[in-house]
């Protein structure tokens, strides 16, 4: 896989401000689906696929973090894979906010045209600009009657502000979109026009103001230390994992993102846990997120999201290493719900 066109996209919102509904038409537009499948996994509708716990029954997995990854083809010619990254916007039960945003290079932070941010926005925007990830603003539902757009956008700047955002931080881009109605501009001066079901403005937002993984002075690069794509590579393998999901097939999947080295299936790796015990264990095989499912690949490698399968014990928090040179990852906190946070 080709990096450069790799983005790695933490979705954020206060609930019920359209995260499911984007998420699903950055899904079904990117014309990965025909949409006789679409209607099949949706149950005859194209909304809410992500909500759809009949995928999840037919591929016996129960997931716990939701990714999916959409494919899709820029008119830059170029086929960009975009790891779509569901951040929980609840009270942040040990840590697992944080964990979720670590995969991510940017964020796409979707905030209701009406309601404008919400406690939520607030808390899960302060935890990803303290991991350096720049948000991509979708002024979302902006087909309301009683939408406040340029209000809302004042709101999310004050917002950055109170929480010390960066200055590139602050000069945000903006899409305004109507998740419901599939549509989606750049432009302000089209909002109250008739739109066709596109979204390419909310596409090229993402590619063009997240950075690819490792890209030159990337918070995910320097939060791990390395100058390069090249020197993540060439480092020995580091995955932290975070998430685990079960299949009753083969057990548990460890999800994460490859901070360092290469991943390849049926290698021999040690599984460093949270009290810094190793085992070696083998890995049967490596996947990587394909729309709503997994695809088999035979190796990953830093910067690429994926689901490792066959090792056991693993548990969230771990790090899988190389056998010849392990050394665990700093394991973002697992710690005691925090009720001032609910
Ligand atoms: P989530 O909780 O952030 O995942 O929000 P959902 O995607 O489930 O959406 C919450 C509600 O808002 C649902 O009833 C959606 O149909 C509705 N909704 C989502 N996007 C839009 C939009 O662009 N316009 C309007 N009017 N409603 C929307």
């Amino acid at each position: 896989m080709d990096h450069k066109h790799l983005r790695n996209v933490a979705v954020i919102a206060h609930v019920d401000h359209g995260k499911t509904t984007l998420t699903d038409q950055l899904l079904y537009q990117s014309g990965m689906f025909r949409s006789e499948e679409l209607d099949k996994l949706a149950g005859g509708q194209h909304n809410l696929v992500l909500d759809t716990g009949d995928i999840e029954r037919e591929r016996g997995i129960t997931i716990t973090a939701k990714n999916c990854a959409v494919s899709y083809r820029h008119k830059d010619g170029h086929e960009y894979t975009i790891n779509l990254i569901d951040t929980p916007g609840h009270a942040d039960f040990g840590g697992e906010v944080e964990r979720v945003l670590n995969m991510a290079d940017g964020c796409l932070l979707v905030v209701d045209a009406f309601e404008g941010p919400m406690p939520q926005t607030r808390f899960v925007l302060g935890k990803a600009l303290a991991l350096g990830l720049k948000p991509v603003v979708v002024v979302n539902k902006i087909d309301k009657p009683n939408a406040r757009p340029e209000e809302v956008v004042n709101e999310v700047f004050d917002l950055l502000g109170q929480l010390d955002a960066p200055d590139d931080a602050l000069d945000f881009p903006v899409v305004y979109a109507s998740a419901k109605n599939g549509w989606a501009t750049a432009d302000h001066d089209r909002i109250g026009e008739d739109h066709p079901d596109n979204i390419a403005d909310l596409y090229d937002a993402i590619l063009s103001h997240i950075p690819e993984p490792y890209a030159e002075g990337s918070a995910r690069g320097a939060a791990a230390g390395f100058t390069s794509r090249q020197a993540a590579l060439d480092s020995p393998l580091q995955l932290s994992v975070t998430s685990i999901q079960y299949s009753e097939y083969v057990g548990r999947i460890a999800v994460g993102r490859v901070t360092a080295g290469t991943i390849t299936g049926g290698q021999k790796v040690t599984v460093i846990n949270r009290a810094g015990e190793g085992s070696q264990q083998r890995v049967l095989k490596v996947n990587v997120f394909d729309g709503l499912s997994q695809r088999e690949v035979a190796s990953v490698s830093a910067g690429d999201i994926c689901a490792v399968v066959g090792l056991d014990p693993i548990d969230i928090g771990d790090t899988i290493a190389c056998p010849d040179d392990p050394s665990a990852l700093p394991s973002v906190k697992i710690d005691e719900p925090t009720l001032s946070m609910m």
